[in-house]
């Protein structure tokens, strides 16, 4: 067989304001370039433990069990799934959009029983909804909901609706993607018992790593199973020899070595520029985009007081090619904005101020491209 004639890959230089990845700072694509050196190698341990600590600062968190898991923020939600449902555990699952009907499809498939809690796409979880629902069903074992959902840009009051979960003795697990990093996510102070995200949202990494942290509640859980997990690869009871195993760490997969330094280096800009500073730097240039967009008479689809900063959905104006004007944006700026999902496919676009992309040349650009673009 003939070799195919192929040249290196040279990906254009794009500005990334979807709904992730954001643009990745060269000082982690360096970071990644580092020699690759074997993920049982001492020196490789120490960047672990300091991982660790790091992601416990930007989940605001004491909770031991926190780490980066080898996979994107789908296998983050994964392992929360497989972890904490058992067969026949009811779970009241929250859902105002695409990624908490992933959340139901997990109940299901680990086996639970779920009490569904809905409100439209575009809008916070309601928290009456959800005592409503535990009222209901006192045996609820689990309440699931995303804090920050990326398909509307809908921010829900966490601490509210974990409160609910803990005076009725469940516990919690939260979606927390494209929040961490861009606003609050405050694990110990609401009181959640597991949370995941992404390396490619308001962290800037590179996809593929999804940070993950458990109370001692949800060790607890883990541990008392009747049950095996079913999944082998995504069972904390092993994963904890690997990265928890302290001074005798056991080999259970290899980790993806160079991305687990660009994250180390992401979270040592986050620690270096200061989490509050980094939520204030998010919410002001979501003030300075949102003030663009309404002079470009682009509205908004999620009522102010559930805004998320980082991720802003407005409704496309009439007369304007959806499709026709992103790909204009792409091919003539180099400008990636998100589409719609689901229902609203077609109807808004989902403008990501997610990490290094929250700055204020990146809102100027895309204003500038966005009037053209629509004619204004
Ligand atoms: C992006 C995202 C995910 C999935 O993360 P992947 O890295 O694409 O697997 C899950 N939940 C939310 C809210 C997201 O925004």
């Amino acid at each position: 067989m003939q070799a195919p004639r192929i040249a290196s890959f040279q990906p254009p230089r794009r500005t990334l304001m979807g709904p992730g990845p954001s643009d990745v700072p060269q000082r982690i694509l360096d970071a990644m370039a580092r020699p690759t050196i074997g993920h049982l190698d001492p020196a490789f341990s120490d960047m672990m433990e300091q991982t660790k600590s790091l992601l416990r600062y930007a989940f605001q968190t004491e909770n031991k069990l926190t780490f980066p898991v080898s996979g994107p923020g789908s296998v983050g939600m994964e392992t929360c799934f497989v972890n904490l449902v058992e067969p026949g555990d009811q779970v009241i699952v929250c859902i105002n959009g695409v990624f908490g009907g992933r959340m139901l499809e997990n109940v299901k498939r680990s086996g639970g029983v779920p009490v569904v809690v809905e409100d439209a796409w575009g809008r916070a979880v309601d928290a009456a909804k959800v005592a409503a629902a535990f009222a209901a069903n006192p045996d609820a074992k689990l309440l699931t909901f995303v804090h920050a959902e990326t398909s509307t840009g809908a921010q829900s009051d966490a601490a509210a609706i974990s409160a609910i979960a803990r005076g009725h003795g469940a516990l919690s697990i939260m979606d927390c993607v494209t929040s961490l990093g861009g606003t609050p996510v405050l694990i110990d102070a609401w009181g959640i018992d597991a949370a995941y995200s992404g390396s490619q949202k308001c962290l800037s990494c590179t996809p593929g790593l999804s940070p993950v942290t458990f109370s001692e509640r949800a060790i607890a859980k883990v541990k008392a199973r009747a049950t095996p997990v079913q999944s082998w690869f995504m069972d904390l009871n092993l994963v904890l020899g690997y990265w928890s195993g302290e001074g005798k760490r056991t080999y259970h997969h290899t980790a993806p070595i160079n991305p687990l330094y660009g994250l180390h280096e992401a979270l040592v800009m986050l620690a270096e520029e200061g989490i509050e500073n980094a939520w204030a730097r998010h919410r002001a240039e979501h003030e300075a985009l949102k003030a663009g967009l309404e002079k470009l008479g682009l509205a908004f689809i999620v009522p102010e007081a559930e805004r998320l900063p980082q991720l802003n959905s407005v409704t496309i104006p009439a007369g304007v090619d959806d499709a026709a004007a992103r790909a204009r944006l792409l091919n003539e700026f180099n400008l990636e904005i998100g589409a719609g999902l689901g229902a609203l496919a077609g109807k808004i676009w989902r403008i990501g101020l997610m990490g290094a992309s929250a700055r204020r040349e990146n809102v100027e650009y895309c204003l500038k491209a966005l009037a053209e673009v629509i004619g204004k």
